[in-house]
């Protein structure tokens, strides 16, 4: 019996094993030392390493339904993993945390996800729901599409606050060891825009 998925997708991998070949048998023997650490939504359609024109080894990745960051106070061990070894060991000069147009965990916010079936992902989205009560707050007039756009940015500015809340982020950013992103992927116009602190808003480069 053979594994089709494997079997399709084999060609692929001998082309790109024998371009890359120098330089996986260098990141095998050297071991990491990635430019960023990427976190970001587990949407099939945001594809970080084309984005970015990144090679093996050059980005860290966290992907998760909504590209949410959990505050230092809930926990979440295994996203406190990523963070710890990225800044503690792997010594990221970036963290990137990127959010994308129809986003489908930003969108489940509206919805009354059932409890009872979807116990982990109606408690997993409550981590972005202050970025929805600001918006409905502060921002009442929007259409349905720029609504959604401007949780979309709001969720990543509230994940931004949040990964400041380790001690040892916070650390790093203080001796300028590392410095923070935030980024929306619209996905429609294949474009990234970028969040300004001091205007506190995204542009387009
Ligand atoms: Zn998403």
């Amino acid at each position: 019996m053979s594994d089709t998925l494997l079997a399709h997708s084999a060609p692929m991998r001998q082309d790109f094993f024998e371009n890359q070949g120098e330089l996986l048998a260098k990141l095998a023997a050297e071991g990491q030392t990635p430019d960023a650490l990427f976190v970001g939504c587990s949407d099939s359609r945001v594809t970080p390493e084309r984005m970015l024109d990144a090679q093996p080894g050059d980005l860290f990745m966290l992907r998760n339904i909504a590209n949410i960051i959990p505050p230092y106070i809930q926990t979440e061990i295994g996203i406190a993993s990523v963070l710890e070894y990225a800044v503690l060991h792997l010594r990221v000069p970036h963290i990137i945390i990127c959010g994308h147009t129809d986003c489908g965990g930003i969108k489940g916010l509206d919805k009354n996800i059932d409890m009872s079936r979807e116990p982990a992902l109606s408690r997993w989205l409550d981590l972005a729901r202050p970025a929805q009560r600001e918006v409905d707050f502060r921002l009442r007039d929007l259409a349905p599409e720029e609504r959604h756009i401007a949780i979309v940015e709001r969720n990543v500015i509230h994940q931004l606050r949040n990964v400041q809340s380790y001690p040892f982020v916070r650390e790093a950013l203080e001796a300028d060891q590392l410095e923070l992103h935030g980024w929306v992927y619209h996905l429609e116009r294949q474009q990234i825009s970028f969040y300004d602190p001091g205007a506190d808003q995204f542009s387009f480069l």
